[in-house]
């Protein structure tokens, strides 16, 4: 739950404004025939041409879109009229429409079917893409038109919509800086550039000490992995020039199942610190004094600007709105997390002392006997569990979901209507059960392949807007499933299961969205994977057991107990997971509150831990040497915290269902769903939309009981 990173695609804000409209152009004609950039043609309000796209074309149709939005942004700077909504605001949101379509392919091409051609295109196109981002933000003609229109609005207000889009608008050009004057922005500049070579430095010095640092194995030291384990172990070794041994390497996805598994104390010693001392190491890689300094100009940055921490710049336009509420949740959960830790401690070393493990647990022996735990008190057999969870059937439980929550029908389209990028791909069409509107397509991509990236996510290449028309939706799920021999189920963990869901989720998103304008489509942090998050929940309800969670072969519901095992198995090891991810979130919030001109970030870490009452059976889930989150960008600076907050929403939000006389099929909670959590998107503050669909703010009860921490008693 809480490793969850948001899946959708990193091109996603960008897409996600896709506003396109089949309109025949009036000004502007396309003077190219580059097919990236042309309208989208053919059914269902014209489709992108996926099967006509080419690397080849990338270049030109990113470079010429990009030159044709800028002129757009250009005409609307110089407009010689008085800045008024209109000419401005909606200007602005109805420009850059030719980028986007190829934007849509570009995605495809990063994502789903990436080469290393495309991969040199995009090398080389990223520092053009992050100019022509500076130009539009850098304006200063266009914001003191976008500024105008907002001054204007504060004494006569727009309708809501409106409003919420030039508080918006203003809103991400004051935060970047817009506001200031010149010897200020001057500043501003040479800070943004000092910080993205230090996020570079940063990124580079744990790459460097993930790869530097493996740790190779004998033949008699591959005591307690798995096979598979092994084998690819041997791989990598190989690979390095080391023959015959088994090589660790310092990223998660080979320490994790090592310390899980190994019955080797002292290689799990040496692989945990390896893992937990990167960036941290004293050497030219360390990534102490870079820290110090990002902390540093961030604080001077937002100095600029009036702010007094970075937290508080960062935290206004998020849900929770500044760092003590952020701080407040966080806070609030910790001592039951710890204190489960000190159980599940116990536990542990109860279960070393049966074994005659003549040892008290340290921190690179929690996986291994957690483990021990999980078999001897959660005997769940995942391989059981598989045979119930076919593709397909997963495929129809979202569309039964889908009809009930939010009334669509999904029907796949005539074969050949709709192109596609590559044969395994297929498509949906989504209308209203009743009244047979059309609402948009859904695009399918279950399997890996080569050139595709792992993990799963959602995107859109259309989304829906009323400004200039009703568009409609085409929104796509991406998995990376193994492809089975024709004819055979496809087979997926309870883990994918759910991602499936998740991910079904961000499309609902997509689809039930009613909103004007495409900056209304933007995601905010905190708020965005609630939604997805909340659909997970759904695959565990009564009606889709029974319908879809069927034996592949005797066409059996899923036994009740097996639900139960899962569901039981779901609070195992809470503690380590909740402190862990605490501990880096807190962190994260503190050391961007505190002063950092002498800072020692080394001791500031460790006190700040010692104050918190840190266990000292566990480390954070990323120590701050590596906390790539945070320094190798600003993606998720004083932004870790969001995680929790999106599952304490989650988590009250099931709740309402599970409270209603309906249970997670009550159409009156399922309506105000629709309306008050998935159409609005960022048209609503989000606060003010939970509470209108909840009737209160969200309390953290709910997340304790899912977690399995005691409630708190008031
Ligand atoms: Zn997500």
């Amino acid at each position: 739950m809480i490793t969850k990173s948001i899946k959708i695609a990193a091109l996603g804000s960008i897409i996600l404004f896709a506003s396109c409209k089949d309109e025949p152009k009036t000004e502007d004609k396309l003077m190219t025939d580059n097919i990236l950039l042309q309208e989208w043609e053919g059914p269902y309000q014209g489709v992108p041409a996926f099967d006509k796209m080419n690397v080849a074309d990338v270049k030109e149709a990113v470079e010429k879109g990009m030159e044709m939005q800028l002129k757009e942004v250009e005409a609307i700077a110089n407009n010689k009229e008085e800045p008024t909504f209109e000419n401005t605001i909606v200007a602005m949101e109805s420009a850059g429409k030719e980028l986007q379509r190829v934007f849509a392919y570009y995605g495809i091409m990063s994502s789903n079917m990436s080469s290393p051609e495309f991969r040199e295109v995009q090398a080389e196109l990223a520092p053009k893409l992050s100019e022509f981002q500076s130009k539009i933000s850098q304006n200063e003609k266009l914001f003191q038109r976008i500024k105008a229109v907002y001054e204007a609005s504060q004494k006569n207000p727009l309708e809501p919509q409106e409003q919420r889009v030039v508080d918006l608008i203003y809103k991400r050009f004051e935060m970047n800086g817009a506001n200031l004057n010149a010897e200020k922005k001057k500043r501003y500049a040479e800070i943004n550039k000092a910080l993205s070579k230090l996020y570079t430095k940063f990124a580079n010095n744990v790459l460097h000490d993930e790869e530097n640092y493996v740790t190779y194995l004998t033949k008699d030291q591959l005591g307690g992995l798995s096979e598979s384990f092994i084998k690819s172990a041997a791989k990598i070794a190989a690979d390095k020039g080391k023959e015959g041994m088994y090589a660790i390497t310092n990223t998660r996805s080979s320490m994790d199942p090592f310390l899980t598994y190994s019955t080797e104390r002292e290689l799990r010693k040496q692989v945990w610190e390896n893992y937990y001392s990167r960036g941290d190491n004293a050497d030219e890689y360390d990534n102490n004094e870079i820290i110090a300094e990002i902390l540093r100009l961030r604080k001077e940055r937002v100095g600029l600007m009036g702010y007094d921490n970075y937290a508080e710049w960062r935290l206004q336009d998020r849900m929770a709105k500044n760092p003590e509420n952020a701080m407040d949740l966080m806070l609030k959960v910790w001592p039951a997390a710890t204190a489960r830790v000190k159980e599940e401690v116990a536990d542990m070393q109860a279960v070393a002392n049966e074994l005659g493990d003549n040892i008290t647990i340290e921190p690179w022996d929690y996986r291994y006997y957690a483990e021990k735990v999980r078999q001897k008190k959660y005997d769940l057999d995942s391989d059981e569990v598989k045979q119930y969870l076919q593709l397909d059937k997963l495929t129809d439980a979202m569309f039964f979901v889908a009809g009930e929550l939010f009334n669509y029908k999904f029907t796949p389209v005539e074969e050949g209507s709709v192109p596609v990028f590559h044969e395994d791909v297929n498509v949906w069409e989504v209308t209203d059960k009743d009244s047979g509107k059309h609402i948009g397509l859904w695009y399918l991509d279950p399997y890996a392949r080569e050139g595709k990236r792992s993990g799963a996510w959602a995107t859109t290449y259309r989304s829906s807007t009323t400004f200039e028309g009703e568009t409609n939706v085409l929104a796509s799920n991406n998995s990376n499933f193994v492809k089975p021999a024709p004819g055979e189920a496809v087979l997926v963990s309870w883990d994918d299961a759910t991602t499936f869901f998740h991910e079904f989720g961000h499309a609902l998103h997509f689809f039930a969205a009613d909103v004007k304008y495409p900056t209304l489509q933007g995601g905010v942090r905190d708020y965005t994977e609630f939604q997805s998050q909340l659909l997970e929940r759904w695959l565990s309800t009564d009606k889709v057991i029974n319908q879809f969670l069927v034996h592949h072969e005797t066409g059996e519901s899923i036994p009740a107990e097996l639900v139960e095992k899962i569901k039981k198995a779901s609070t195992f090891n809470q503690g380590f997971g909740t402190t862990e991810y605490l501990a880096s979130a807190l962190i994260d919030m503190k050391l961007h509150l505190a002063d950092p001109t002498n800072i020692d970030i080394d001791k500031f870490e460790r006190e700040t831990l010692d104050e918190l009452g840190m266990p000292k059976e566990l480390p954070m889930r990323h120590r701050t040497p590596h906390f790539g989150h945070v320094f190798s960008g600003e993606g998720y600076a004083t932004a870790y915290y969001g995680y929790m907050w999106a599952d304490v929403l989650t988590s009250d939000a099931s709740e309402a269902f599970r409270e209603a006389e309906g249970g997670f099929y009550d159409s009156e909670v399922a309506d105000r769903l629709v309306k008050y959590l998935f159409a609005p998107r960022n048209a609503m503050d989000p606060a003010e939309a939970y509470r209108k669909f909840r009737g209160r703010d969200a309390k953290i009860e709910a997340l304790m009981r899912d977690r399995g921490f005691p409630v708190p008693q008031r």
